[in-house]
């Protein structure tokens, strides 16, 4: 006899109608996201070769992310205390990627590319907002609703306990778990809208986009050669915003290059 009594089938139905509503019980809080960002990023300092602080691209590159974390709303800071970092990974991949919680590091192969600070803005500003608006926590919650079966579902639920393990995440999944469409997009919309409001150019922004896309399929699994909306098409939604807001920009400025 396998039949379910009324009360499991009461339980079942309130779940169903529960879970929705509480779909966030799967998503890494803030403080997790600190914690494991932190996590890989120690990783990625030990295991790869990362410039060194004096190197001028990291001197620009962080000059550039401290500018754009300044023009963060004060309030957002507070309540999503994240810790920002900004390094470069000495490697000829075209790449750039954030960790939850705050760290973000760029390729050297892709700075060497880059002439203007327009467009280390424009590459810093989308992987922050992945960062800003937790992409890779709602990507991993996502994700354990779809693995998790019902039966699991209600254990959880019945014991009353977190369904989040920082020390069940493999940084494997830090780097694997795709973001969706609408994340990248909202990374390319919110992104622009930082990088002017700190006042940069966001033809940055395209500039690095036409590099990548030239480049693609030539580099190994990047964040901007998974599933993403394609590179084109991104470019032409930034430049039809361009045209339509018919806002002067600042000129894009040159980098420095070991000036600062
Ligand atoms: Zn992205």
């Amino acid at each position: 006899m396998n039949r379910l009594s009324p009360t499991v089938l009461l339980s079942l139905s309130l779940i169903l109608v529960a879970v929705p509503a509480s779909a966030d019980m799967f998503k890494p809080g803030v403080k997790d996201q600190i914690a494991l960002g932190k996590r890989a990023a120690e990783d990625i300092r030990k295991n790869e070769k990362v410039l060194k602080d004096d190197d001028p691209r990291v001197v620009e590159v962080r000059a550039i992310g401290k500018k754009l974390l300044s023009f963060i709303p004060a309030a957002e800071l507070k309540k999503k205390p994240f810790e920002y970092s900004f390094d470069v990974v000495d490697s000829k991949d075209l790449n750039a990627f954030a960790l939850p919680g705050g760290p973000v590091f760029v390729y050297s192969g892709l700075v060497d590319k880059l002439t203007t600070q327009d467009e280390i803005a424009g590459i810093i500003a989308h992987e922050l907002t992945h960062v800003r608006n937790e992409h890779w926590a709602s990507a991993y919650a996502d994700n354990q609703k779809r693995q998790l079966g019902l039966t699991i579902l209600l254990t959880v639920l019945n014991a009353n306990s977190t369904a989040f393990n920082i020390a069940g995440v493999s940084d494997e999944l830090l780097f694997t778990l795709p973001y969706s469409r609408k994340h990248e997009s909202e990374a390319d919309r919110i992104g622009y809208d930082l990088m002017v409001k700190a006042g940069y150019n966001p033809q940055g922004m395209i500039d690095v986009f036409e590099i990548l896309e030239k480049q693609s399929g030539g580099g190994k699994s990047s964040e901007w050669y998974s599933d993403h909306p394609a590179l084109a098409n991104r470019i032409e939604v930034i430049r039809q915003r361009i045209s339509k807001e018919g806002k002067a920009f600042p000129a894009e400025r040159p980098l420095h290059r070991g000036t600062i």
